[in-house]
């Protein structure tokens, strides 16, 4: 049985129209041409998951395009997302010697997809022999981008594996948290789809909550493999916080990226400034906002998003207000949203209300961003697995947790970091548990 999918929406596709189009066949040939194919090439070493970057840029220059999407495959199964998701811009591109001689980088992200979207197309299954090949058995909580990569790994060299998600799709914010414009459902699900076909066991609507449902897995599986991601945006904690119109930045996202929101009407205010925040913001305008505002409680230069995409930003039209912050949520005339702010003054890191600068924002949706909790309830249920500040502590180089059969990566690891991230750890994993496991069966 194939993974699920989610039916093809045109008007979705219309209003969020790609950011970065693909490349024509003759344009990634020229570009691809351009490459240096540097010895120590420093594109490679600035991916956490070590893309041989010139390598694969090679292939597509020489016409091998399978061969190319199999090199980048190989040290990073979700190669597509990434090129697509990746900041692309501070990571390989960001390191390209073309910087040196002030000419554009080589559009790494570009010729990626371009080389793995042509794989996808073949509709080719990986080269890897799906027998089982070694008594290992390996659980991966959560089907986002780190136990995918845990598990394509695994499998790849003949462990078995199971991944139980809690929801009915898999792909974690692939799937539900990345804009649109930037990577659709659709091309997370093909992804996780070639996963499968390696012969990857998924089971969803399987929530890890109790102790007797861990218990059951410790007893089927060698080890446990913990991509559980983090909690639910934080509550801007203020009165009238629970009034309809107002829906958290990733329920947002996931929302219209599922079809179940088609429009959104009138004014939008978004409280924060992170990525995931301009996400929101840039959804809300291509759904049909008139006006879209980003709420922050700091000033220009501390905004944690990226620089391009502040940018990206200010061109589809939102509008920020600086150094200001949420009081309290009403309900006003013809269900319109009364957000009350106030103005913020800083001094040192101290932020405090300056007395008598309350104003108030007439809106239809106020859309908090101001980052995800720690999933602290869920990971105590991960007994003998130290949890400090809400994160899971494990291994950097080997994701291990203090319980020698649990390992972590990803963002319940991290903290919340990049899916190109994510890959690289669910991958050390794996690796590290093979170490451990017993070798081949003759
Ligand atoms: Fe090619 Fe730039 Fe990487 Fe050198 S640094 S191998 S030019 S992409």
């Amino acid at each position: 049985m194939s993974t699920a999918t989610i039916p093809d929406d045109p008007q979705l596709r219309s209003r969020f129209s790609e950011l970065k189009p693909p490349l024509a066949p003759q344009a990634a040939l020229l570009e691809a041409n351009r490459c240096l194919y540097c010895f120590d090439a420093p594109c490679t070493a600035a991916c956490p998951t070590h893309i041989d970057v010139p390598g694969f840029i090679k292939r597509i220059a020489s016409g091998n395009l399978r061969g190319s999407a199999l090199r980048i495959l190989d040290a990073n199964i979700l190669g597509g997302s990434c090129a697509r998701a990746c900041p692309v811009e501070v990571l390989c591109e960001g390191a390209c010697v073309m910087h040196r001689y002030n000419r554009a980088p080589i559009q790494i992200g570009l010729l990626q997809r371009h080389a793995i979207d042509a794989f996808h197309a073949s509709g080719e299954d990986l080269p890897v022999a799906t027998q089982i090949a070694r008594n290992l058995r390996v659980a991966c909580i959560g089907a986002g981008p780190a136990s995918l990569a845990c598990a394509a790994e695994l499998r790849s060299q003949g462990a078995s594996v199971s991944i139980l998600e809690r929801r009915a799709l898999p792909g974690g914010l692939n799937t539900y948290g990345v804009a649109e414009y930037k990577l659709r459902t659709a091309e997370s699900l093909r992804e996780v789809e070639l996963i499968r076909r390696m012969g990857v066991d998924f089971q969803f609507n399987a929530a890890i909550d109790s102790a007797a449902a861990l218990n059951a897995l410790e007893s089927e599986f060698d080890f446990i493999f913990l991509g559980v991601g983090l909690g639910a945006m934080q509550r801007l904690d203020i009165p009238g916080e629970d009034a309809e119109g107002v829906m958290n930045a990733l329920e947002l996202i996931a929302a219209y990226k599922t079809g179940h929101l088609h429009q959104v009407h009138g004014t939008v205010v978004v409280v924060g400034a992170g990525n995931t925040a301009i996400d929101a913001a840039n959804a809300a305008r291509r759904l049909g906002a008139d006006t879209v505002y980003m709420l922050y409680r700091r000033g220009e230069s501390d905004i944690s998003a990226f620089s391009f995409e502040y940018e990206h930003a200010r061109q589809e039209g939102v509008q920020f207000l600086w150094r200001r912050t949420p009081v309290s949520i009403r309900i006003g005339p013809h269900g319109l949203l009364l957000l009350d702010t106030v103005q913020v003054q800083q001094t040192g890191d101290t932020l405090s209300p300056i007395p008598d600068s309350q104003s108030t924002i007439t809106c239809n949706m106020v859309v908090p961003a101001i980052g995800q909790s720690p999933l602290t309830q869920l990971v105590q249920q991960f007994r003998h697995v130290e949890v400090r500040n809400g994160h899971i502590v494990a291994d950097r180089a080997t994701g291990q947790t203090g319980h020698p059969r649990y390992f972590a990566g990803g963002d319940c690891v991290n903290g919340g970091r990049e899916v190109v991230d994510a890959v690289a750890d669910g991958k050390r994993a794996a690796l590290a548990m093979l170490n451990l496991a017993e070798v081949p069966r003759a």
